[in-house]
Protein backbone atom coordinates (compact mmCIF):
# COMPACT_ATOMS: atom_id res chain seq x y z
CA UNK A 1 0.00 0.00 0.00
CA UNK A 2 1.42 3.22 -0.67
CA UNK A 3 2.32 5.43 1.83
CA UNK A 4 -0.10 8.63 1.35
CA UNK A 5 -2.59 9.46 3.44
CA UNK A 6 -5.72 8.51 1.88
CA UNK A 7 -8.39 11.90 1.27
CA UNK A 8 -10.31 12.81 4.19
CA UNK A 9 -13.81 13.73 2.31
CA UNK A 10 -15.19 12.54 -0.76
CA UNK A 11 -14.49 16.33 -2.22
CA UNK A 12 -11.10 15.91 -1.50
CA UNK A 13 -11.08 12.73 -3.56
CA UNK A 14 -9.60 12.93 -7.26
CA UNK A 15 -9.66 10.29 -9.32
CA UNK A 16 -6.61 9.82 -10.47
CA UNK A 17 -4.81 6.71 -12.86
CA UNK A 18 -5.25 3.58 -10.37
CA UNK A 19 -8.78 4.59 -9.61
CA UNK A 20 -9.79 4.87 -13.54
CA UNK A 21 -8.88 1.60 -13.82
CA UNK A 22 -11.24 0.79 -10.57
CA UNK A 23 -13.90 2.02 -12.85
CA UNK A 24 -13.56 -0.75 -15.47
CA UNK A 25 -14.02 -3.46 -12.25
CA UNK A 26 -16.92 -5.13 -11.35
CA UNK A 27 -19.60 -3.60 -9.37
CA UNK A 28 -19.14 -6.71 -6.30
CA UNK A 29 -18.06 -6.14 -2.75
CA UNK A 30 -15.05 -8.45 -3.14
CA UNK A 31 -13.45 -7.18 -5.80
CA UNK A 32 -13.95 -3.66 -4.90
CA UNK A 33 -10.99 -3.39 -2.69
CA UNK A 34 -12.08 -1.67 0.31
CA UNK A 35 -15.11 1.27 0.95
CA UNK A 36 -12.64 4.23 1.06
CA UNK A 37 -11.06 3.06 -2.18
CA UNK A 38 -14.16 2.82 -3.93
CA UNK A 39 -14.98 6.31 -2.12
CA UNK A 40 -12.16 7.92 -4.06
CA UNK A 41 -13.03 6.04 -7.38
CA UNK A 42 -16.58 7.52 -7.14
CA UNK A 43 -17.63 3.90 -7.41
CA UNK A 44 -20.77 2.57 -5.53
CA UNK A 45 -20.46 -1.01 -4.38
CA UNK A 46 -23.81 -2.52 -4.32
CA UNK A 47 -23.44 -5.32 -1.74
CA UNK A 48 -26.11 -7.70 -0.35
CA UNK A 49 -26.07 -9.76 -3.97
CA UNK A 50 -25.37 -13.57 -4.46
CA UNK A 51 -23.98 -13.65 -7.81
CA UNK A 52 -25.52 -16.40 -10.47
CA UNK A 53 -23.30 -16.18 -13.42
CA UNK A 54 -21.98 -14.32 -16.09
CA UNK A 55 -22.79 -13.35 -19.92
CA UNK A 56 -20.75 -11.95 -22.76
CA UNK A 57 -21.82 -9.73 -24.97
CA UNK A 58 -20.36 -7.57 -27.53
CA UNK A 59 -20.18 -4.77 -25.92
CA UNK A 60 -18.52 -6.68 -22.78
CA UNK A 61 -18.93 -9.21 -19.84
CA UNK A 62 -22.16 -8.53 -17.57
CA UNK A 63 -22.83 -10.04 -14.18
CA UNK A 64 -25.86 -11.90 -13.42
CA UNK A 65 -27.05 -11.98 -9.67
CA UNK A 66 -30.04 -12.83 -7.57
CA UNK A 67 -31.08 -9.37 -7.95
CA UNK A 68 -30.22 -8.41 -11.85
CA UNK A 69 -27.57 -8.43 -14.28
CA UNK A 70 -24.51 -5.69 -13.84
CA UNK A 71 -22.67 -4.41 -16.93
CA UNK A 72 -21.59 -4.46 -19.66
CA UNK A 73 -17.97 -4.50 -18.10
CA UNK A 74 -14.35 -4.63 -19.56
CA UNK A 75 -13.61 -7.52 -17.14
CA UNK A 76 -15.25 -9.71 -14.19
CA UNK A 77 -12.50 -10.41 -11.53
CA UNK A 78 -13.48 -13.58 -9.37
CA UNK A 79 -12.97 -13.45 -6.14
CA UNK A 80 -16.10 -15.31 -4.81
CA UNK A 81 -14.03 -18.28 -3.36
CA UNK A 82 -13.57 -22.04 -2.77
CA UNK A 83 -17.53 -21.97 -3.51
CA UNK A 84 -17.00 -19.09 -6.47
CA UNK A 85 -20.14 -19.97 -8.59
CA UNK A 86 -18.06 -18.61 -11.79
CA UNK A 87 -15.03 -20.73 -11.10
CA UNK A 88 -14.31 -24.07 -13.37
CA UNK A 89 -12.30 -25.40 -10.96
CA UNK A 90 -13.06 -28.88 -9.40
CA UNK A 91 -11.15 -29.24 -6.64
CA UNK A 92 -9.88 -32.67 -5.24
CA UNK A 93 -11.30 -33.12 -1.68
CA UNK A 94 -8.82 -33.60 1.51
CA UNK A 95 -9.28 -36.31 4.22
CA UNK A 96 -9.55 -33.33 7.10
CA UNK A 97 -11.61 -30.90 7.35
CA UNK A 98 -12.36 -28.87 10.53
CA UNK A 99 -14.79 -27.09 13.40
CA UNK A 100 -14.13 -23.27 14.03
CA UNK A 101 -15.00 -20.42 15.84
CA UNK A 102 -14.37 -16.99 16.84
CA UNK A 103 -14.90 -15.67 20.43
CA UNK A 104 -13.68 -12.88 22.30
CA UNK A 105 -9.77 -12.91 23.44
CA UNK A 106 -9.95 -14.50 27.19
CA UNK A 107 -7.70 -14.11 30.27
CA UNK A 108 -5.25 -16.90 29.23
CA UNK A 109 -1.13 -16.67 29.36
CA UNK A 110 -1.26 -17.24 24.97
CA UNK A 111 0.20 -14.49 23.26
CA UNK A 112 -2.49 -11.77 21.57
CA UNK A 113 -0.03 -11.60 18.40
CA UNK A 114 0.94 -15.24 17.68
CA UNK A 115 -0.83 -18.13 15.99
CA UNK A 116 -0.39 -21.18 18.37
CA UNK A 117 -1.49 -25.02 17.41
CA UNK A 118 -0.91 -28.33 19.22
CA UNK A 119 -0.52 -31.59 17.55
CA UNK A 120 -0.62 -35.15 17.80
CA UNK A 121 0.90 -36.43 15.08
CA UNK A 122 -0.88 -35.60 11.39
CA UNK A 123 -4.16 -36.53 12.75
CA UNK A 124 -5.38 -34.19 15.33
CA UNK A 125 -4.61 -30.43 15.75
CA UNK A 126 -5.97 -27.54 17.54
CA UNK A 127 -5.46 -24.16 17.24
CA UNK A 128 -6.13 -20.24 18.22
CA UNK A 129 -5.44 -17.53 16.20
CA UNK A 130 -5.71 -13.64 16.91
CA UNK A 131 -7.54 -12.12 14.64
CA UNK A 132 -7.89 -8.45 15.59
CA UNK A 133 -11.80 -6.92 16.36
CA UNK A 134 -15.05 -6.46 14.56
CA UNK A 135 -15.59 -3.65 13.15
CA UNK A 136 -16.95 -0.69 15.56
CA UNK A 137 -15.68 -2.96 18.25
CA UNK A 138 -12.22 -2.94 20.30
CA UNK A 139 -12.64 -6.24 22.12
CA UNK A 140 -9.69 -8.40 20.55
CA UNK A 141 -10.92 -11.62 19.24
CA UNK A 142 -9.67 -15.08 18.27
CA UNK A 143 -10.22 -17.90 15.65
CA UNK A 144 -10.07 -20.96 17.27
CA UNK A 145 -10.32 -24.54 14.99
CA UNK A 146 -10.13 -28.04 15.63
CA UNK A 147 -9.43 -30.50 12.82
CA UNK A 148 -11.76 -33.66 11.97
CA UNK A 149 -11.75 -36.54 9.70
CA UNK A 150 -14.26 -35.91 6.81
CA UNK A 151 -16.03 -39.04 8.23
CA UNK A 152 -16.74 -37.00 11.62
CA UNK A 153 -17.91 -34.13 9.58
CA UNK A 154 -20.92 -36.09 8.57
CA UNK A 155 -21.42 -36.74 11.89
CA UNK A 156 -20.64 -33.26 13.06
CA UNK A 157 -24.35 -32.66 13.86
CA UNK A 158 -25.23 -35.67 16.19
CA UNK A 159 -22.30 -34.53 18.38
CA UNK A 160 -22.52 -33.32 21.79
CA UNK A 161 -21.19 -30.28 22.02
CA UNK A 162 -19.58 -30.63 25.96
CA UNK A 163 -18.70 -33.65 24.88
CA UNK A 164 -16.66 -32.16 22.21
CA UNK A 165 -15.55 -29.25 24.50
CA UNK A 166 -13.88 -32.11 26.97
CA UNK A 167 -12.55 -33.31 24.21
CA UNK A 168 -10.61 -30.57 22.71
CA UNK A 169 -9.52 -29.13 26.42
CA UNK A 170 -8.13 -32.61 27.57
CA UNK A 171 -5.71 -32.59 24.26
CA UNK A 172 -5.22 -28.98 24.91
CA UNK A 173 -6.17 -27.34 28.26
CA UNK A 174 -5.17 -24.03 27.48
CA UNK A 175 -8.13 -23.91 24.89
CA UNK A 176 -10.47 -24.15 27.86
CA UNK A 177 -11.28 -20.22 28.48
CA UNK A 178 -11.81 -19.87 24.95
CA UNK A 179 -14.18 -22.70 24.27
CA UNK A 180 -16.26 -21.79 27.24
CA UNK A 181 -17.38 -18.77 25.39
CA UNK A 182 -19.06 -21.32 22.77
CA UNK A 183 -22.47 -22.03 24.22
CA UNK A 184 -24.54 -23.17 20.96
CA UNK A 185 -23.39 -25.59 18.50
CA UNK A 186 -24.58 -22.71 15.52
CA UNK A 187 -21.59 -20.67 16.90
CA UNK A 188 -18.98 -23.45 15.46
CA UNK A 189 -18.46 -23.74 11.41
CA UNK A 190 -17.64 -26.70 9.97
CA UNK A 191 -15.43 -26.28 7.15
CA UNK A 192 -14.04 -28.98 4.35
CA UNK A 193 -11.14 -28.71 2.42
CA UNK A 194 -9.77 -29.45 -1.43
CA UNK A 195 -6.77 -28.80 -3.20
CA UNK A 196 -5.98 -27.97 -6.52
CA UNK A 197 -5.51 -25.25 -8.62
CA UNK A 198 -6.42 -23.89 -12.06
CA UNK A 199 -4.30 -24.51 -15.14
CA UNK A 200 -5.56 -21.20 -16.22
CA UNK A 201 -7.52 -18.64 -14.69
CA UNK A 202 -9.05 -16.26 -16.83
CA UNK A 203 -10.52 -15.62 -20.08
CA UNK A 204 -10.95 -12.81 -22.01
CA UNK A 205 -13.23 -10.93 -20.20
CA UNK A 206 -13.19 -12.91 -16.44
CA UNK A 207 -10.30 -13.98 -14.11
CA UNK A 208 -10.29 -16.13 -10.84
CA UNK A 209 -7.84 -14.92 -8.34
CA UNK A 210 -7.71 -15.79 -4.62
CA UNK A 211 -9.45 -19.26 -3.52
CA UNK A 212 -11.87 -19.33 -6.73
CA UNK A 213 -8.91 -19.80 -8.54
CA UNK A 214 -6.83 -22.52 -6.30
CA UNK A 215 -7.40 -24.12 -3.37
CA UNK A 216 -5.03 -25.46 -0.60
CA UNK A 217 -5.90 -26.96 2.94
CA UNK A 218 -5.58 -23.66 5.08
CA UNK A 219 -2.79 -26.15 7.35
CA UNK A 220 -0.39 -24.30 5.20
CA UNK A 221 -1.47 -21.25 6.33
CA UNK A 222 -1.04 -19.68 2.70
CA UNK A 223 -4.36 -19.34 1.40
CA UNK A 224 -4.77 -15.82 2.75
CA UNK A 225 -1.29 -14.97 1.28
CA UNK A 226 -1.61 -16.44 -2.15
CA UNK A 227 -5.54 -14.19 -2.59
CA UNK A 228 -3.25 -11.34 -1.56
CA UNK A 229 -0.59 -11.81 -4.06
CA UNK A 230 -3.40 -12.59 -6.79
CA UNK A 231 -4.78 -8.91 -6.36
CA UNK A 232 -1.72 -7.01 -6.24
CA UNK A 233 -0.55 -9.34 -9.35
CA UNK A 234 -3.33 -8.45 -10.68
CA UNK A 235 -3.22 -4.20 -9.93
CA UNK A 236 -0.12 -4.40 -11.42
CA UNK A 237 -0.82 -6.40 -14.54
CA UNK A 238 -3.90 -3.85 -15.12
CA UNK A 239 -1.86 -0.70 -15.27
CA UNK A 240 -1.00 -2.33 -18.92
CA UNK A 241 -4.46 -2.27 -21.54
CA UNK A 242 -6.45 -4.91 -21.16
CA UNK A 243 -5.46 -6.82 -24.08
CA UNK A 244 -1.73 -6.91 -22.44
CA UNK A 245 -2.36 -7.53 -19.13
CA UNK A 246 -4.59 -10.75 -19.90
CA UNK A 247 -2.83 -12.25 -22.79
CA UNK A 248 -5.23 -14.97 -24.37
C1 LIG B 1 -11.22 -22.79 8.80
C2 LIG B 1 -10.28 -22.07 7.86
C3 LIG B 1 -9.06 -21.62 8.35
C4 LIG B 1 -8.17 -20.95 7.54
N1 LIG B 1 -6.97 -20.51 8.04
C5 LIG B 1 -6.11 -19.86 7.26
C6 LIG B 1 -4.89 -19.34 7.78
O1 LIG B 1 -4.57 -19.50 8.95
N2 LIG B 1 -4.06 -18.66 6.95
C7 LIG B 1 -4.38 -18.46 5.63
O2 LIG B 1 -3.61 -17.83 4.90
N3 LIG B 1 -5.52 -18.94 5.11
C8 LIG B 1 -6.39 -19.63 5.89
N4 LIG B 1 -7.56 -20.10 5.36
C9 LIG B 1 -7.80 -19.92 3.92
C10 LIG B 1 -8.23 -18.50 3.63
O3 LIG B 1 -9.36 -18.16 4.44
C11 LIG B 1 -8.59 -18.41 2.15
O4 LIG B 1 -7.55 -18.93 1.35
C12 LIG B 1 -8.85 -16.95 1.76
O5 LIG B 1 -9.90 -16.41 2.55
C13 LIG B 1 -9.21 -16.86 0.29
O6 LIG B 1 -9.58 -15.53 0.03
P1 LIG B 1 -10.59 -15.20 -1.14
O7 LIG B 1 -10.71 -13.71 -1.11
O8 LIG B 1 -10.15 -15.86 -2.39
O9 LIG B 1 -11.96 -15.89 -0.75
P2 LIG B 1 -12.88 -15.68 0.54
O10 LIG B 1 -12.13 -15.07 1.67
O11 LIG B 1 -13.55 -17.00 0.76
O12 LIG B 1 -13.94 -14.59 0.06
C14 LIG B 1 -14.95 -14.92 -0.85
C15 LIG B 1 -16.08 -13.94 -0.65
O13 LIG B 1 -17.00 -14.07 -1.75
C16 LIG B 1 -18.30 -14.15 -1.21
N5 LIG B 1 -19.10 -14.97 -2.11
C17 LIG B 1 -19.04 -16.31 -2.30
N6 LIG B 1 -19.92 -16.69 -3.21
C18 LIG B 1 -20.58 -15.58 -3.60
C19 LIG B 1 -21.63 -15.33 -4.52
N7 LIG B 1 -22.20 -16.31 -5.24
N8 LIG B 1 -22.06 -14.04 -4.66
C20 LIG B 1 -21.50 -13.03 -3.96
N9 LIG B 1 -20.51 -13.20 -3.07
C21 LIG B 1 -20.05 -14.47 -2.89
C22 LIG B 1 -18.16 -14.79 0.16
O14 LIG B 1 -19.26 -14.46 0.98
C23 LIG B 1 -16.86 -14.16 0.63
O15 LIG B 1 -17.09 -12.91 1.24
C24 LIG B 1 -8.49 -20.74 6.18
C25 LIG B 1 -9.73 -21.19 5.67
C26 LIG B 1 -10.62 -21.84 6.51
C27 LIG B 1 -11.96 -22.30 5.96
Amino acid sequence: MGGEAPPTTEEEAKPDDETKDLRRKPLNSKTVPTRDTATRARVTPATGQTVTGTRETPTGIHLTTDQGQHGPFDLIVDASGAASPLSPLAARPLAFGAVWAHVPWPATDLPTTELRQRYHRAARMAGILPIGHLPGDPTPRAAVFWSLPTADLDTWPERDLNDWKAEVTGFWPAMSPFLAQITDKAQLTPARYSHGSLRKPHGQRLIHIGDAAHRASPQLGQGANMALLDARALALALRLPLEDAIPE
